[in-house]
């Protein structure tokens, strides 16, 4: 089996450092070898201690490990003090192995995780000899010793920060755009690559990342491919992550295990409503969106409930503005959509996908004019649910395109129904245009 090693801070709640790190290796399907440089004492609250592992016990590790495994790739995480970044820097220089180093120098709960020292230390061992240094913005101001406030600023911190041979990560998690942006500043050339940003990114965001792409090393990708790949997994992770105390969520390491997990139906259910919900984040007029959200449903073929039909969690809503996906597709998610989709189903198998809109003055009347097969529910007050469906589609004898509905909480709707989600927004666009 491939193995990677991580040398980091144990990190008692388990969300960051070493912790972290083996999950997400794991997780790829490469074994974690660990050494480990410190041990926190910490929760989602507030770093309370942190006692270092002796140097010595760290050169011993890190040389048991070495002597007997062949490591593919190797991270460092919190390294802490100067003493110890020198100690595993030493050891390193002797070993021909992709090194990624995460310069971690505070918690994200903000609390401190390094000693005076280290960032001098950071820059004259252990980053001359890496492969890739992963700063946040904070990290690269530190290593760049200038601010960061714009685009030629990034670019001008990476060239410092590699000027002795290694790439540089610049992630913008941490910026104040709209999108996030990072910076991959590799054999002197950028790779600018931005994404919508998503929830603020939970403990362990930055650990995670580099093992993901430690481990992407280790199992023989390229620099820039295992970048590339380990992006879309930790957008992944941030989407799933998750709460255990009364502080900062975690994230998820094993969120591509999870969803693998799922069998190919379901999971091609989650991908397209995935990337349904991803296009009309740029697309949809904002005057659709209902008052409550907007959500579109996709079920699995036969599905028995709503256990079976996935939408967006916390559903689509508008933020400052712009359309934002509260959450990634997931079963059960789809409200009161699911009853809608499961009564259609019971009288057309095929038709297993549909979206809530907000219908505009004139938006009936152009899914008509193009063919489409629109009915009233006839209901006011309530939202449309299955038995009110059972009997509007009893009393058609067939699928409508589109429901038109009134309740009082989301006010008017329309749902558009179709096979899929491709189908359900191309029957949407083709009245947009
Ligand atoms: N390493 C350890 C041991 C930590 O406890 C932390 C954060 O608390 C980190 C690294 C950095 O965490 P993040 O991935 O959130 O930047």
């Amino acid at each position: 089996m491939k193995t990677a090693l991580t040398i980091a801070g144990s990190d008692s709640i388990g969300g960051a450092g070493i912790q972290a790190d083996v999950k997400a290796m794991a997780s790829l399907g490469v074994h974690a070898a660990t050494v480990v440089t410190a041990v926190t004492v910490q929760n989602t609250k507030e770093v309370s201690n942190i006692h270092p592992v002796p140097e010595e016990i760290i050169k011993e590790q890190l040389e048991s490990i070495l002597r007997d495994c062949k490591i593919e790739a190797v991270k460092t995480g919190m390294l802490y003090s100067a003493e110890i970044t020198k100690v595993v820097a030493d050891i390193l220089e002797d070993h021909e192995m992709p090194l990624v180093v995460d310069p971690v120098m505070a918690a994200t709960v903000g609390d401190s995780l390094s000693k005076d020292g280290l960032v001098r230390s950071l820059k004259k061992d252990i980053i001359p000899i890496c492969e890739l240094v992963t700063p946040n913005r904070h990290e690269a101001e530190i290593l760049s010793e200038m601010k960061i406030t714009n685009e030629d600023d990034a670019m001008l911190a990476c060239e410092i920060i590699g000027k002795q041979g290694s790439s540089v990560l610049l992630k913008g998690g941490h910026m104040d755009s709209k999108k996030v942006i990072d910076y991959l500043y590799l054999s002197s050339e950028f790779t600018i690559m931005s994404k919508p940003r998503l929830n603020k990114a939970g403990h362990g965001s930055g650990c995670v990342l580099s093992s993901f792409i430690t481990a992407n090393l280790a199992k023989g990708l390229d620099l820039a491919n295992s970048v590339l790949r380990s992006r879309e997994l930790i957008q992944r992770s941030i989407e799933t992550q998750y709460a255990i105390g009364k502080g900062e969520l975690i994230v998820d390491p094993m969120a591509s295990i999870s969803r693998s997990n799922e069998n190919t139906d379901r999971f091609n259910v989650l991908e397209s409503l995935d990337a349904a919900a991803e296009m009309i984040l740029d697309r949809l007029p904002k005057a659709l969106v209902p008052r409550k959200g907007l959500n579109i449903a996709y079920a699995t073929k036969g599905a028995a409930g709503p256990e079976d039909i996935a939408g967006i969690d916390k559903r689509m809503t508008l933020r400052n503005g712009a359309l934002v996906k509260n959450g990634p597709a997931k079963f059960g998610a789809a409200g009161h959509l699911s009853y809608i989709l499961l009564e259609a189903m019971r009288k057309d198998p095929e038709i297993r996908s549909v979206i809530n809109i907000s219908p505009a003055e004139d938006t009936l009347d152009l899914l008509e004019e193009i063919g489409l097969i629109t009915v009233s529910s006839g209901r006011r007050g309530n939202p449309l649910w299955g038995s009110a469906t059972k009997s509007l589609l009893e009393k058609m004898g067939g699928i409508p395109d589109a429901i038109s509905d009134n309740d009082q909480k989301s006010g008017k709707t329309v749902k558009i129904l179709g096979k899929d989600p491709t189908e359900v927004l191309s029957k949407l666009s083709s009245i947009l245009d």
